[in-house]
């Protein structure tokens, strides 16, 4: 099944979110120093982010019990994935510093959500982070709010969808801007997606698995689209991606990356267009980018009709 993005926000309380992480950025004189320099949110925020040292189930156990932590049961019970810990009394968070670098700026920008939106604070005093609290599809308002205010203050508002504007359309692209805002490839993709100007999609598969008889396979995780592509090819709804699926030819078989493959793909109105699919496989995720080129019209023959597939198949 793929995962449901509830990433999104009402849009009144979005506005608020990002009204928070814009002031923020203001106050931090953070705007246009890519990436967001996170030591001086944090220090604008006047949170700390404790010794990595200090980073382990039991000590945050302990740490958690020592400050008379009434939630302690809570965070016990989801211990052993914890890699990050926002302690509103303290005004302090734990990042679990074995994660990847990209992650470790998430963490803190996400942890300093929690910190600069009022409610947030006045109701708990901790807030631990695992791959649940992170995840596109948490139905927590107030952690799918510290997500959506960590994504732009990592993006800062519009300024990824504008480099990627001034950007070639290829996947290299938001794999060289992962790296200029700090971002893991997969957040950085999603971005490229959803803010582009042009028609594009991306899709986020788990990684590739071999099955008998079916050769190789990969689950589509999560699928994002410009908001062009979704007005001109709808919303897809691809589960699986197979060999003989129009993405089969795209999935990086014992390679990191395939190159752009030319393919046919159908319009909400019936009309073929030349598209281009490319791969990379970051090991975690397999990501693909399709983007029309042309629209084609009866004399150019550019691939056998078998080919030929809706988007949506
Ligand atoms: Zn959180």
């Amino acid at each position: 099944m793929t995962k449901p993005d509830d990433s999104t926000l009402n849009p009144d309380d979005l506005r608020a979110v990002e009204e928070r992480a814009r002031k923020l950025l203001d106050r931090a004189d953070a705007w246009g120093t890519l990436p967001t320099p996170i030591e001086d949110i944090l220090a604008s925020a006047q949170i700390q982010v404790a010794p990595t040292s200090l980073f382990d189930p039991a000590h945050i156990l302990a740490y958690v019990r020592s400050k008379g932590g009434d939630i302690a049961h809570r965070i016990k019970s989801a211990i052993s994935k914890v890699f990050g810990l926002y302690d509103a009394g303290e005004r302090v968070i734990h990042i679990d510093d074995t994660v990847v670098e990209s992650k470790q700026n998430f963490l803190k920008l996400h942890e300093t959500g929690h910190h600069e939106i009022p409610t947030h604070r006045k109701l708990f005093r901790w807030f631990q982070e695992c791959e649940k609290t992170l995840a596109p599809e948490i139905a927590d308002q107030f952690e799918r709010e510290a997500n959506n205010f960590a994504r732009f203050a990592l993006f800062q508002g519009g300024t990824y969808a504008r480099c990627a504007a001034d950007c070639a359309l290829e996947i290299k692209t938001p794999m060289k801007l992962a790296k200029k805002f700090g971002a893991s490839i997969y957040a950085s993709a999603r971005e490229f997606a959803r803010t582009h100007h042009r028609a594009c999609v991306v899709y986020v598969l788990e990684p590739i698995q071999y099955v008998q008889g079916n050769g190789a396979q990969a689950v589509v995780r999560r699928i994002e689209a410009s908001p062009a592509f979704l007005r001109q090819f709808g919303r897809p709804t691809d589960t699986l991606i197979t060999p003989d699926h129009l993405f089969g030819p795209v999935l990086p078989i014992g390679r990191k990356m395939t190159r752009p493959v030319t393919l046919s793909v159908t319009d909400l109105d019936g009309t073929d267009h030349e598209c281009v699919a490319e791969a990379f496989d970051t090991k975690h995720n397999v990501i693909i980018l399709l983007y029309p080129v042309h629209a084609l019209t009866t004399t150019t023959i550019i691939l056998p009709t078998g080919f030929k597939q809706r988007c949506t198949d």
